[in-house]
């Protein structure tokens, strides 16, 4: 995929400045820095998104989103930090090269969640349930 710009930036055709990578993983700054640390962890490989992740991709990935997340909140002590990743352009995801955001948040930073919590009866929840549990394979 040479018209992905995550795949560009793995391979080095585009500048990045990263903080971290193995077989699996580049962990490079986001240029939009939300706060500043804010890094973006990508598969090497092009994989669309989660749906597409191998189990090692998948492991690779949720260690180095600890690791650095550590390091982060080493280096620049936020008061938090909040993990993103989206799935498909309803979700918001904006390239379509599979990658987690590490987001070091500070208070009255402007960044903001919608969650419109619904609260439905514990049928409807076991009736989802059962349907994801079918799907497991
Ligand atoms: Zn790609």
């Amino acid at each position: 995929m040479t018209d992905c710009v995550f795949c560009r930036i793995v391979a080095g055709r585009i500048p990045s400045t990263r903080v971290y990578e193995d077989e699996q993983v580049v962990a490079f700054m986001d240029i939009g820095q939300v706060n500043p640390g804010h890094v973006l962890v990508a598969v090497r490989s092009h994989v669309e998104n989660l749906f597409s992740l191998e189990d090692a991709q998948a492991e690779a990935v949720a260690r180095a989103t600890a690791r650095i997340a550590r390091a982060i909140r080493n280096a620049f002590s936020p008061g938090g930090l909040s993990v993103y990743q989206a799935n498909g352009a309803v979700a918001g995801q904006t390239v379509f090269h599979y990658h987690v955001h590490l987001v070091p948040r500070l208070e009255g930073d402007g960044m903001a969640f919608t969650w419109p919590v619904r609260n439905p009866p514990r049928e409807e929840l076991e009736s989802h349930a059962a349907r994801i549990r079918a799907a497991l394979s």
